[in-house]
């Protein structure tokens, strides 16, 4: 069973290819280069530079390839970003992934598992959210991610394509054999920016402390990027073994603030950061914690880093690696 990674040589569909072939998957990759990085992805998987909107490229590749499964990552994903310019989010998003959708449902694609974000429950008034909650997104980012999963609900029940919706919370952390990690792009998730400024490579500030939280800063659910992939390969064998409507929340279900991330970027990298406060960043939910209890009891995801501690270790680990 070919599976087809969009976002492919970005952050997690890096990952995920990775993850793919080490375990002996067929995959073919593609991504378009507007943010990802060609190298991200092993030589030996094949590689197409092709926009998901480009009905004629995508549905050549799924023919060609016999693609029976997507995991579809590409997509636009700064909350900054989507506030300045949401046309970009809905684009890019939304309507991207109708196009994707389309060319699948001509291809005959059986299963598609999507990248969504905790970012459509907005700033949810039951935590951590379970995924009953109601979507109300207060950015564009996750506005545009939650009109795909309406669509994929919709193209589902009527062309019988097997899907799933995994709403990510923070992901974060590096491949443990640093063959990937966050690369490219605009550099806006806090991990990151901690890190490269434990590094002396990029300023930092913390973006609000008076959001009513335990330390006034917002609080998120750091997941480990390899964690997250795993989530997805077991929905793949759920949907290829005919389940489908699958929504699934990825997170740890821990809350972390903004100062913990900078306390344990301190401890990793031995030095004391400077982290002025700044305005808070528009957009951002004071609280976002995942119930991932049907992810844990359902489909018997363990999580094998579990901690902020190795996450942000990784992150150093492959940043340092990365800028020498
Ligand atoms: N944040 C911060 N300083 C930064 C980057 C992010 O204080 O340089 C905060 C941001 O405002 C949010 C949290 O860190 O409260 C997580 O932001 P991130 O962009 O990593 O993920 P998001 O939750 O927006 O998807």
């Amino acid at each position: 069973m070919t599976v087809l990674v969009t976002g492919a040589a970005g952050y997690i569909g890096s990952h995920a290819v990775l993850t793919l072939a080490d375990a002996g998957r067929e995959v073919v990759a593609i991504d378009d280069l507007s943010a990802g990085l060609r190298e991200l992805i092993p030589a030996a998987v094949p590689f197409v530079q092709a926009d998901i909107a480009d009905r004629s490229r995508i549905g050549a590749v799924l023919k060609e390839h016999r693609v029976q499964a997507v995991l579809h990552f590409a997509g636009s994903i700064s909350v900054a970003e989507s506030v300045r310019d949401p046309l970009r989010y809905y684009q890019n998003n939304t309507a991207g992934s109708a196009a994707l959708l389309a060319s699948c449902v001509e291809a005959g694609v059986r299963s598609f598992v999507f990248s969504s974000t905790a970012a459509v429950y907005g700033a949810p008034k039951i935590l951590p959210v379970p995924e009953t909650a109601t979507l109300a997104p207060i950015n564009p980012y996750g506005a545009s991610k939650a009109m795909t999963e309406r669509t994929l609900a919709d193209v589902g029940a009527a062309h019988g394509l097997n899907w799933a919706a995994l709403r990510y919370f923070n992901v974060a952390g590096a491949d443990p054999a640093l063959r990937s990690g966050q690369a490219g792009g605009e550099v806006t998730h806090l991990i990151r920016r901690a890190v490269l400024a434990a590094l002396g490579r990029a300023p930092f500030a913390i973006h609000g402390d008076d959001y009513p939280t335990p330390d006034g800063t917002c609080v998120r659910d750091y997941v480990h990027v390899t964690d997250l992939v795993a989530a997805h390969l077991t929905v793949l064998d759920a949907l290829a073994a005919g389940q489908s409507g699958v929504v699934l929340n990825v997170g740890y279900g821990t809350g972390t603030s903004v100062r913990d991330v900078v306390r344990a970027v301190e401890g990793a990298a031995g030095t004391t950061l400077a982290a002025p406060v700044g305005p808070r960043r528009p957009g951002d939910p004071p609280i976002l914690v995942a119930d991932s209890k049907r992810l844990r009891r359902d489909f018997g995801w363990t999580p094998r880093f579990e901690d902020l501690d190795t996450i942000v270790a990784s992150a150093l680990a492959w940043e340092r690696k990365r800028t020498g």
